[in-house]
């Protein structure tokens, strides 16, 4: 097979302009549950090496004060239950429990990087995080549940990411960096983090031996995306990247740490994203997409925007056409491991 690494690039979008649709989107992230219909019951962990530090430090700075033994004991009596205690963490603010905007972002997008196999000019997306692509991984290798599942658009490499660095008037960069953003390059839609909202953790000992304080079935948070300067296409291409086909509420997608495991006593990462409203700024173009029209300054929820979203998917898969694969993750999933 002969290396490749067309990559379909042009300028980045005028970023001192304001053109375009312009908003936010409300969304609920949720981890799969039986309970409400789902096929499977799924944990979730996200990760931030950060509260455990936190604990220590404020321990420390106890001990440190102590002047009585009595003092010392109570320091250590705690110390002692903090360590007994050392499942890692789930991410965490001083909002509670998140899923953080940096792994909502990164989810959304390697999923349209993954979805995108090679069009008539190329691929119309870069790998941000280059590597993975070229030679597929031996069952059981590090990686190797990713690369079958992804495996269309995997196959061949893509070179390097779109960079920016130089100046974003003289740089090309690919589709998703330019609605993402890249090195040098702010990106289009931002993220807040995903604050919970329904949460109940569990602390879980794995056979593998890690500890993790992990999110359980059922569980809600929430959060938004804002964009600018978009075209209804590109409004549907980041709907997409969520799962979501045709209504508000998306197909069952792979999030966070352990997703591809199918070994272990508990499944992990199985979400779905749900969109909840769609607000249009004041100084947005309308949106106008089958027959739908939402004015500047307006919004959609409920019915009318699960309409939206078909509509706007349906938007996406014309323009793209066979570029664009629509992989069920967690349908693969199972069946690699059947
Ligand atoms: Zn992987
Ligand atoms: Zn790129």
């Amino acid at each position: 097979m002969q290396p490749s690494l067309s990559v379909v690039r042009r300028k980045p979008k005028d970023r001192s302009r304001l053109e375009g649709l312009a908003g936010r989107l409300q969304l609920a992230l949720r981890t799969c549950s039986r309970g409400v219909g789902d096929e499977v019951d799924s944990y979730l962990y996200v990760g931030s090496g950060f509260l455990r530090l936190a604990i220590e430090e404020r321990l420390l700075a106890k001990a440190r004060q102590a002047r009585v033994r009595r003092e010392l004991e109570a320091v250590v009596a705690e110390l002692s239950k903090a360590i007994s205690l050392d499942h890692q963490p789930f991410s965490a603010t001083a909002r509670g429990l998140v899923v953080p905007a940096s792994s909502v972002k990164g989810n959304v997008r390697s999923r349209l990087e993954l979805s995108f196999a090679r069009g008539r000019e190329g691929f119309r997306s870069c790998f941000i995080r280059a590597s993975g692509a070229g030679r597929p991984p031996a069952r059981g290798q590090q990686g190797w549940r990713h690369y079958r599942i992804w495996e269309e658009s995997l196959r061949e490499e893509r070179g390097s990411p779109c960079d920016c660095t130089g100046g974003w008037e003289e740089c090309e960069v690919c589709l998703l960096c330019d609605l993402f953003g890249t090195a040098g390059l702010q990106g289009l839609v931002s993220f807040s983090d995903f604050v919970g909202e329904r949460v109940e953790t569990e602390r879980l000992n794995l056979p593998t031996g890690e500890k993790l304080e992990a999110v359980k079935p059922g569980s809600v948070f929430k959060g938004s995306v804002t964009f600018r300067s978009l075209e209804p296409v590109e409004l549907g291409l980041l709907l997409y990247g969520m799962g979501l086909r045709d209504s508000r509420v998306g197909k069952p997608v792979l999030l966070g740490k352990l997703k591809y495991r199918r070994d272990l006593p508990h499944v992990f990462g199985v979400v779905r994203y749900e969109l909840q409203k769609l607000e249009l700024a004041p100084f947005s173009q309308p949106l106008k997409v089958d027959g739908l029209e939402i004015p500047p300054g307006g919004g959609a929820e409920g019915e009318v925007l699960g309409r939206l979203v078909a509509g706007l998917v349906k938007l996406v898969r014309t323009t793209y056409g066979g570029e664009l694969l629509d992989v069920d993750e967690v349908g693969a999933l199972e069946h690699l491991e059947a």
